[in-house]
This record gives structure tokens, C-alpha cells and sequence, in this order.
């Protein structure tokens, strides 16, 4: 793998071909009536000045991915796995240009970046395979003479909005599947993270992806959101992001009836009992906590340790943070790089504070690194102590914050693991099948890793239960969402 230093930076982005600044409608590169500016997080420095649609670029592209369905949707499934499968070949083969961009404007470290690249193209190999076995089912109606059977339509225009922190993955994510079956796209990436989008755009067009198909506004949420939620022509809003934003998304889209798929915030239990490997488990909940500097959606948001195994875990916990560095996501030896800006740094650092005020111990860090470092950079933090009504330990911290709790009996864990609103993602580390089976019945989330820090992939049901969203991205599961079960009966048969 290449490794960047800031200073190749300005020449790596001076490389025009995949760096656009305007978004794509319909085939064409579209200006703007407004600039939206893009910001390097660790350094502060604007990066791009780009094109904002606003809601008259918004229609025009449901009008072209409208008009694009009719044609799309009667591709045949095996050409658009060919489609999909170059556009998957032309990322690959992009991968260092794409996670420059993606460091550039979002600031994950490059190594995490091109990991990035290669977990959202794995999403289009996997849908692009698929796209030939969305099929349906003969069944047996209750009437003689009759026959009856199944087919999985595609659901029709696809408007997705998607958050910041995965600027490439949660767009392939969502696209991947629903173009494989069928259906057509309007996306809106975050207003901090929109060059990783449009990079994308410009390879699926290479790939062959038709005009129409694949649309990319950028702009002002509050202009392009309603806009989306209300056309008629859109029959599924796929959102990740916040769970505020994704109730307002769902309250939007109740007058079109349109279907919702959304994956929002969660409040991850990361649980180790006394049976536990305390090495495996610390190394574990630092893969979990301080990826992409704390800033997924799946973190490790309370660290729940029985006693038997406490003290050895906070130690071994120490050792590791201690050691993490922080940096600039280009240079090579960087293991966090900033958050993505310095409210989000402000906001985590309020968390800490509150918690300290209330009781609980920095073990490590538990500052800002703004003046230090001059991005939006926090320390990598260790705090123990907290109690369960804490700010720390109901909200997401979205930031390099490990927060440990000393709990006892399962029952005690599980019953502060399932307190709160979330239900995305849960782990379990401990080597007694009973407990495994105890405790992963026990929890009510989406997703649980047991011994296993990561739980996302292109094949496996990505998603949350309560307040963390509705419907799977993943595997067969995410490919179903695009689609419409359509029921056909056949009578007089047997005549
Ligand atoms: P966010 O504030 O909800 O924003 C997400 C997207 O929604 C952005 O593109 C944003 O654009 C847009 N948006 C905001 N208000 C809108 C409105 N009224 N109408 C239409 N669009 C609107 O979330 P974020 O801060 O970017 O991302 C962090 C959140 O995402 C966390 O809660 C995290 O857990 C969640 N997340 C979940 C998953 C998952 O798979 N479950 C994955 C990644 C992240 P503007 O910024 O322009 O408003």
C-alpha cells in the first residue's frame, strides 16, 4: 500500500480526472446556483469549492432517475451484474485516488480509507453476483385449477441520504443492491464528504452505469430533503445518519406511503465476562472504540466488565491507549486522525466533562488536541467510573472515548446493556457456549459479535432494531429492500 505524507496531498488532489465539483444529473456535470466549501478536517484548510443544486437540482435528477427506471428496470439482471462488476474492477483500481479524497475530506486515517474502499466495493461484487438469482416462487393456490408464483420487482426511484463518516460504504451500501435490481438512485451525500460521492459517479459512468441511473445532488439538506421525501416519483427514501434526522425522514415520507429503510445511531454494549481472554478482549475493544477515531455507528459506547476481570482489563486497556497515536490520517504511523470537525471535538469533550463532574476518573487523555495539533483532534480517552444515568452512557459519543463500567450478574448487564432507545450493535466476550447463548438471547440488538470486534460485511444483515432503524443493508437481505414482492394467480388451468 502507498503511504501518503501531507505533503503529497496537494498534487494527489490536483489529479482532475476523479476530483469533481459539480454534482451529476442525468449523464451531465451540473453547476450550481450557491458553493459549498470543503474542509480538510486536520488541518482546517478548504479543499473544494463545489456546485449546490439545491431543490431545483434535486427535481431535475427524480425526473432522470424516473425516466432512467423505465428503461433500467428492463436491463436483464445478468448485463447489470456486468455493469456492476466494472464499476466494482474501476474502484478497486482507483482505490489509492478514492482514499486520498476520502482522507482529504473526511479525515479517517489513509490506512482505514482504503480499507473503506475495499469493505464498499465488496457491496457491488456481492449485489452484482446477485442481481441474477432475484427471483421469486411457485406456489400452490387454494383454487382448482389454478397456479401461482411470485417476482421480486424493483421498487422504482431511490432516493438515499447518507452521513459523513462512511462517505463511500454507505453509498455503495444502498446502491450496489438497488441497481442490481433494478432500481434507480438519488443520492445526497453529506455536505462535508461529497468529493468520495462524486469520485463514484464519475467511475460508474466509466463502468457503463446509463445516464439517469445513478444521480448525485449535493446542497443544502433542508432544500433537497423535502424535495426527495415528496416526489411522487420516489417510492423508497434509504437513509443513514442520525436518529433525529432519520425520524423526520420517516414522518416526510408517511404522505407518499413510500417505504424507509434507515440505519441511525446506536449505544453499543461492548460486554466482557470474567471466563473472557483479557488480552483478546482489550485488544478487541480498541479495534471497536477508537476506529475511525470513535466515529461509527456500531462503537463500542459502554465497556461493561464483571469484576473477576476488571482491574486486568482497565490495565491491559491503558497500555494499549496510551500508545495510540494521533495525527494526520496521511502521514504512515497515524492510528486516529481528527473528528470531522471542532464542534464534534467541543460536544465530546462536554461529555467528559459532565462525567467528571458527576464522579468518574480519567484513567487517559480526556482533552482536546485542537491548539496541540491544529485539526479537530481529541485524545485518545479512558474514563472509569461512569454510572448509567451519565450523559457518557446514554448518548452515542461519536468520538475516542472509552467509557468502562464494572457490572456483575448477567442480569444486571443485560438489563443496562437493553436501557436505552439503540439497538444497532452488541458484543459479548467470553469462552462459555451457555452464556453465549444466555446472553446474545438476552440482548436486544440488530447485531451482536461474540469474541469478535467487527461485525459488518457485503454478505451478512447489516442494521438495528428500536430507535437504530429499520430494514437490513447486506446480503440477500439488503438486495430484498429494493424490491417489491409482486403475487400472480393464474386461473383455469386445468380446463
Ligand atoms: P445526520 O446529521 O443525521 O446527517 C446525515 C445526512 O442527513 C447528511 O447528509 C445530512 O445533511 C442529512 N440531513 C440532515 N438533516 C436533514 C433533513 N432535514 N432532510 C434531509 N437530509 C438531512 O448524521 P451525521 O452526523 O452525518 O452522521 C452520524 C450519525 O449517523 C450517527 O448517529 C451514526 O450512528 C449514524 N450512522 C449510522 C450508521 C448505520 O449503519 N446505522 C452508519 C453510519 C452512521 P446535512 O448535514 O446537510 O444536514
Amino acid at each position: 500500500m502507498t503511504t501518503l505524507t501531507a505533503d503529497t496531498l496537494a498534487s494527489r488532489l490536483s489529479e482532475p480526472r476523479l476530483l469533481r465539483h459539480q454534482s451529476y444529473i442525468n449523464g451531465a456535470w451540473v453547476e450550481g446556483p450557491r458553493s459549498l466549501v470543503i474542509n480538510n478536517p486536520a488541518t482546517g484548510e478548504d479543499i473544494a469549492h463545489l456546485a449546490d443544486v439545491g431543490a431545483e437540482g434535486a427535481r431535475s435528477a427524480v425526473e432522470a432517475a424516473q425516466t432512467a427506471f423505465e428503461r433500467w428496470k428492463k436491463v436483464s439482471p445478468y448485463e447489470r451484474g456486468k455493469i456492476l462488476m466494472r464499476w466494482h474492477d474501476l474502484i478497486l483500481a482507483h482505490a489509492d485516488d478514492l482514499a486520498t479524497i476520502l482522507t482529504a475530506e473526511m479525515g479517517k486515517t489513509y490506512r482505514e480509507a482504503r480499507g473503506e474502499i475495499v469493505y464498499g466495493a465488496a457491496f457491488i461484487e456481492w449485489s452484482a453476483e446477485e442481481a441474477k438469482r432475484i427471483h421469486g416462487e411457485t406456489l400452490t393456490p387454494p383454487f382448482p385449477g389454478s397456479r401461482g408464483w411470485t417476482t421480486r420487482a424493483p421498487i422504482g426511484v431511490v432516493a438515499c441520504i447518507t452521513p459523513w463518516n462512511f462517505p463511500n460504504a454507505m453509498i455503495t451500501r444502498k446502491c450496489a443492491p438497488a441497481l442490481a435490481a433494478g432500481c434507480t438512485m438519488v443520492i445526497k451525500p453529506a455536505p462535508e464528504t461529497p468529493l468520495s460521492a462524486l469520485a463514484l459517479a464519475e467511475l460508474a459512468e466509466e463502468a457503463g452505469v446509463p445516464k439517469g441511473v445513478f444521480n448525485i445532488v449535493c446542497g443544502d439538506a433542508q432544500e433537497i430533503g423535502p424535495v426527495l421525501t415528496g416526489a411522487p416519483e420516489v417510492r423508497m427514501i434509504g437513509f443513514t445518519g442520525s436518529t433525529p434526522v432519520g425520524k423526520l425522514l420517516m414522518r416526510q415520507a408517511a404522505d407518499g406511503v413510500k417505504r424507509v429503510a434507515l440505519e441511525l445511531g446506536g449505544n453499543a454494549p461492548f460486554i466482557i465476562m470474567d471466563d473472557a481472554d483479557v488480552d483478546t478482549a482489550a485488544a478487541g475493544i480498541v479495534a471497536s472504540k477508537f476506529r475511525v477515531s470513535g466515529q461509527t455507528c456500531v462503537s463500542a459506547n459502554r465497556i461493561i466488565a464483571q469484576p473477576g476481570i476488571y482491574d486486568d482489563l482497565l490495565a491491559a486497556l491503558k497500555t494499549k491507549v496510551d500508545a495510540l497515536k494521533v495525527g494526520d490520517g496521511f502521514a504512515g504511523d497515524t492510528d486516529l486522525g481528527p473528528l470531522i470537525h471542532t464542534q464534534a471535538v467541543e460536544r465530546v469533550d462536554g461529555l467528559v466533562r459532565r462525567a467528571v463532574d458527576g464522579g468518574a476518573r480519567i484513567v487517559s487523555g480526556g482533552h482536546s488536541l485542537v491548539d496541540e495539533l491544529g485539526g479537530a483532534f481529541y485524545a485518545p480517552t479512558l474514563i472509569e467510573g461512569g454510572t448509567p444515568e451519565m450523559d457518557l452512557a446514554c448518548f452515542e459519543i461519536f468520538g475516542p472515548v472509552a467509557s468502562v463500567y464494572k457490572m456483575d450478574s448477567e442480569a444486571e448487564i443485560l438489563r443496562f446493556a437493553n436501557d436505552t432507545p439503540y439497538g444497532l450493535a452488541a458484543y459479548l466476550y467470553t469462552r462459555d457456549i451457555g452464556r453465549v447463548h444466555r446472553m446474545t438471547e438476552g440482548l436486544d440488538y440488530g447485531m451482536i459479535g461474540v469474541n469478535a470486534p467487527m461485525v459488518g460485511s457485503a454478505a451478512t444483515p447489516f442494521g438495528g432494531v428500536k430507535e437504530s432503524g429499520i430494514g437490513r443493508e447486506g446480503g440477500k437481505w439488503g438486495v430484498e429492500e429494493f424490491t417489491e414482492l409482486k403475487y400472480v394467480l393464474l386461473g383455469g388451468v386445468d380446463t
